[in-house]
């Protein structure tokens, strides 16, 4: 087969001119699931990015990787494409180890953030190419591309060379060429970062609908919670190469594992507000912020688990949407407080109460590591390695100074409350205001960030 210089490397020729069988082409719904197996990845000079990683994508599913930059998620899905090497654990394709799979056996395409073009080639050559070099029927490569620029709305680019296209145009040139051939799996890597918010929004909802109408398993990865919410199936979070949740949008947005997940998943400032908790003559839970108090009764389901926290300090976490503005005859739960000022954000307006409660940090995941005690992966080796390499980790900020306040530098002292008013805002600067809680709405977490209600999935 004649290669063609691409600047690709020699594992991304493979990925992208894998040749196309029969089979292949033949296959409606190609379909393929993906297991990993506690996956770790250390880089030479030591640096861990992903760490005992353990996830399934389903057939035909659309798994997003959500989490902040430098978590692990390209690592991951470039591990998955066999562009980097495991260092520990497994990973199964359909059914079968493919550690050490060469990347071209594995029926997988992949789109990237930058498109990854040929340049002196059309946009109708760069979209045949994977059929050309598979010595596919001309008249059918033909048919498919013209099938292929319809449905991604490139059909008058494709005579053009894509430096005259725009950034949409070229990551749709690349999400064709990267679906003729009908991989049994689509790994996409941040797609749509380079592009503006309107041009995401429209090739966002295109792709979910043409990766959908092919019921092709797709694992893509972004930073991007809106994006994570409104594509995926499912969404694992990572942070620091550790996953820390995974289950459909709404569980993970409604009912989420941690204090890192729900405030990594909310489009505003999550209120994360500390208080000890007390059961006075044992008749209902009492949390304790200092100036405001809220009342759990027996009859919530949380009650229990809050009340073995009696004595200790609990981090409640409100988001602004679960807040609301009441009259001040309302005898419900509520804080009270001034509005320092009020923010507008086209179709809501936030206010900033000062309650006289200080916002806590978002505390780092526990450590699996360290959390464990004495659990260890292996006894010498890697697993001595990954132990050392963890403790070398920044620890979390999880310990109390003796004046009740979370110690550390990241101790966030803003004493306002942010709560959504809606299109309107009923309060001005400078007004009392009176706040009522969603009891519903409201998580509560260990100082370490970890549910203590179960989520309930
Ligand atoms: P994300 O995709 O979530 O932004 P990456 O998977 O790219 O994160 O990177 C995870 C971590 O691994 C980061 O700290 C990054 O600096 C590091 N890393 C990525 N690639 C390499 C490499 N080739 N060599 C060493 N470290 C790397």
């Amino acid at each position: 087969m004649a290669r063609v210089d691409t600047g690709c490397t020699c594992a991304m020729y493979y990925l992208f001119h894998q040749p196309v069988t029969g089979d292949t082409r033949a296959r409606c719904k190609p379909m393929s699931s993906v297991v990993l197996d506690k996956v770790t990845k250390v880089y030479p000079g030591d640096h861990l990015a992903v760490d005992r990683l353990s996830l399934r994508a389903e057939n035909g599913e659309f798994l997003v990787l959500l989490g902040p930059s430098g978590c692990g998620k390209s690592t991951l899905l470039r591990m998955i494409a066999g562009l980097e090497e495991i260092t520990q654990g497994d990973l199964w394709l359909d059914g079968e180890l493919a550690n050490h799979l060469a990347p071209r056996d594995r029926d997988v395409a992949m789109v990237f953030q930058n498109g990854a073009l040929y340049p002196h080639r059309t946009v109708r050559g760069n979209i045949s190419f994977p059929l050309e070099i598979a010595k596919s029927d001309p008249a059918k490569v033909r048919e498919r591309v013209i099938e292929l620029s319809k449905a991604l709305h490139i059909e008058e680019t494709l005579d053009r060379r894509p430096g005259t296209l725009s950034g949409g145009q070229r990551q749709r040139v690349a999400m064709g060429r990267a679906i003729v051939r009908q991989p049994k799996l689509f790994l996409m890597d941040e797609p749509l970062s380079n592009l503006d918010a309107g041009m995401r929004t429209e090739l966002r909802m295109e792709i979910s609908a043409l990766v959908r109408s092919l019921g092709v398993t797709t694992i893509y990865v972004t930073h991007d919670q809106v994006e994570a919410l409104t594509l995926a199936d499912r969404i694992a979070i990572l942070n620091r190469g550790v996953l820390q949740d995974v289950g459909t949008p709404a569980q993970i947005y409604n009912d989420p594992a941690t204090a890192f997940v729900a405030a990594f998943l909310n489009s505003q400032q999550l209120n994360l507000l500390a208080a000890t908790v007390h059961t006075p003559q044992n008749q209902y839970v009492l949390l304790d912020f200092g100036p405001h108090r809220l009342m759990v009764p027996w009859s919530d389901p949380r009650a229990y688990a809050i009340s073995q926290h009696v004595g200790g300090r609990v981090l409640i976490g409100l988001r602004p949407d679960g807040l609301a503005p009441v009259p001040e005859s309302y005898d419900g739960p509520a804080f009270y407080g001034r509005v320092r000022t009020l923010e507008y954000h086209g179709h809501e307006w936030l206010a900033y109460v000062e309650c006289g409660v200080p916002a806590v940090p978002v505390p780092e995941p526990p450590d699996p590591h360290t959390r464990a005690n004495g659990h260890q992966n292996g006894s010498g080796g890697l697993g001595s390695m990954l132990r050392r390499l963890m403790r070398q980790r920044e620890e979390p900020v999880t310990q109390d100074e003796p004046d009740g306040q979370p110690q550390g530098s990241g101790i966030h002292r803003r004493a306002d409350l942010i709560v959504r008013l809606g299109v309107r805002p009923v309060w001005r600067a400078g007004d009392a205001a009176k706040v009522g809680v969603d009891m519903s709405r409201m998580m509560i977490f260990t100082t370490d960030g970890a549910r203590i209600d179960p989520p309930r999935r």
